[in-house]
């Protein structure tokens, strides 16, 4: 090649590795042939969209040749409703990966630290590193955020603290007696990000959004794509005080949330009686795994998500891949520091039952 272009990129984007998503159901199926694959690694809803999301993104379709409404109104008025809060308090992305990032973009620089908890959710790291920023990773409690030691960690070049509440991919679950003990900690300088991707199916649902008034420097940011079931629609959210919200609206995209996501995200939040039952469902697969966990001694992580991670005992690489090859797809979390665990997605009872039998299999369980 003429150049070396990459010498050329930007120093942070040099290191970066790209981000690993869930196999897709459609490359398991070209590659190996099989059908009826069992997708359970990337936390989506096993339910499927609801009928009432699905009216109306089909209502939608005759405004397809427009540009979406760039401020989300009907979206924006929704969500302030069932928060209590002001429109000009949210920003809308192309989910709530697209409002990590542009939070980041908004307030870190390169000569900034940005800190958040070892085996916390891959997008921390890789926002903060496309910038340039020095991403530090502060070592985990019990697999989970240690707070203590995330507040010794601010310096003056700490910018923004990233906390993921249940996180990813380890399911722990900070109480809000933690959180707002830590909220109380930081400077009020520095951005705390609190990411709330499976806030609907924690057990303890703190009233986070009122925290907003006591502490001006968080930001609070959920998603459509979870207990919503609208993962392929890609909408998610920021809730914060209206300056902050102000500052991400000239970073966003004007267009970043299109009609038909916008139409289901508000179709979605009407339809309680969806939510509810996949709350249920989550709880009850997530037992169910955790009886199974427990009968074959694998030991596992209690989760507060929609997914659980268990030790393989082994190297998980080679156990994911024979699970691929009966049809089964997981998430190796290898990428996080833990290549003896496997991340499973809770689905449905059938899903749950198919899973179980494939690793009884690879693992030889009971024998
Ligand atoms: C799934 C997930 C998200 C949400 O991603 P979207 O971009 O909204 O689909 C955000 N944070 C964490 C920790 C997640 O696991």
């Amino acid at each position: 090649m003429s150049c070396d272009f990459v010498a050329l990129a930007n120093v942070g984007v040099q290191g970066l590795h790209p981000y690993q998503a869930g196999k897709p159901v459609d490359e398991l199926e070209r590659e190996l042939g099989l059908t009826n694959i069992v997708k359970l690694a990337s936390n989506e809803n096993p339910l499927g969209p609801s009928d009432v999301v699905k009216a109306a993104i089909s209502a939608e379709f005759a405004e397809l040749t427009r540009y979406p409404d760039a401020n989300g109104y009907d979206l924006k008025t929704a969500l302030a409703n069932k928060y209590q809060i002001n429109t000009n308090q949210i920003t809308l992305g192309n989910g709530s990966n697209d409002v990590l990032e542009i939070l980041a973009r908004t307030f870190v620089s390169a000569q900034h630290e940005v800190i958040f908890s070892q085996y916390a959710f891959v997008v921390y790291p890789l926002v903060t590193q496309s910038i340039g920023a020095k991403a530090v990773a502060v070592a985990a409690k019990d697999w989970g955020h240690d707070l203590d030691a995330m507040a010794d960690a601010i310096t003056d070049k700490t910018k923004m603290i990233f906390i993921a509440n249940p996180n990813n991919p380890t399911g722990t679950c900070l109480s809000s007696a933690q959180l707002l003990a830590f909220l109380a900690k930081v400077p009020s300088h520095i951005i705390v990000v609190l990411d709330e991707a499976y806030y609907e199916y924690a057990d303890e649902q703190a009233d986070t959004v009122a925290w907003l008034k006591q502490f001006p420097n968080l930001v609070i940011t959920r998603t459509f794509s979870k207990a919503y079931g609208l993962a392929a629609l890609r909408v998610g959210y920021a809730m914060s005080n209206d300056v902050i919200a102000d500052l991400l609206n000239r970073v966003r995209q004007p267009f970043n949330c299109n009609s038909l996501a916008i139409a289901a995200a508000c179709a979605a939040l009407q339809d309680s009686e969806y939510l509810a039952r996949s709350v249920a469902l989550n709880q009850q697969g997530m037992k169910d795994l955790e009886s199974f966990f427990t009968q074959y001694d694998l030991p596992y992580i209690p989760s507060k998500g929609n997914f659980i991670t268990f030790d393989t005992g082994r190297d998980a690489n080679p156990v994911y891949n024979q699970l691929l090859q009966l049809g089964v797809i997981v998430r190796p979390i290898g990428g996080y520091g833990m290549p003896n665990h496997l991340r499973v997605s809770i689905g449905t009872e059938q899903e749950n039952q198919t899973f179980k039998a494939a690793l009884i299999n690879v693992l030889e369980l009971g024998k």
